[in-house]
């Protein structure tokens, strides 16, 4: 019986998947593709696609506040958390955020960028380059939709030279420039 061989990295020396393309650990493509490495995202440039983004959610959602507005509808815009959790800092669920969180779900995990992502040519892929799902989306979304600061404030102090938010890193995801 032949013994399966388990794929390591040349590079670094970290153990890969089957179907990895990219190393996890170090970011070396493991097997033939046009880019030697992954190249990650600055945050500069995701900052940019994160405005792109909010320019474009903004002009979705105006028409839906001036019509509630008008018609004196009950307040979607406060925050829909209740009293213990709609006081820790930096945390905001409110509509707004819904309608963020499954912008950036369904763009991310179908496309593997947001529209901003896409002009800024930034995607969102696994650490070993392999594109998300829809299950991925939804966990890297959730920290950018709700708790946009906390999410970035920890994901820049954990320092993991991938420019992970944490809750990139809790998805193992990361921010690539789009090759070629
Ligand atoms: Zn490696």
């Amino acid at each position: 019986m032949v013994k399966k061989k388990v794929p390591y990295c040349k590079n670094c020396g970290a153990q890969v998947s089957e179907d990895a393309t990219y190393c996890p650990n170090c970011g070396v493509a493991i097997r033939g593709t046009s880019k030697p490495t992954l190249t990650v995202a600055s945050w500069g440039e995701r900052f940019v696609a994160w405005i792109i983004d909010m320019i474009i959610l903004g002009i979705f959602l105006a028409p839906i506040k001036i019509v509630y507005a008008l018609f004196k509808l009950p307040n979607l815009w406060l925050p829909i958390l209740p009293f213990p959790f709609s006081w820790i800092p930096f945390v905001e669920f409110g509509f707004n955020n819904v309608i963020y969180f499954l912008y950036w779900m369904f763009m991310e995990g179908t496309y593997g960028q947001s529209i901003g992502k896409m002009v800024m040519k930034l995607k969102v892929t696994r650490l070993n380059g392999q594109p998300i799902d829809i299950g991925y989306a939804a966990i890297e979304s959730f920290g950018k939709a709700f708790l946009l600061p906390l999410d970035c404030i920890i994901g820049w102090l954990m320092n993991t030279n991938k420019n992970q938010r944490l809750f990139n890193a809790l998805s193992e995801t990361v921010v690539i420039k789009q090759s070629q």
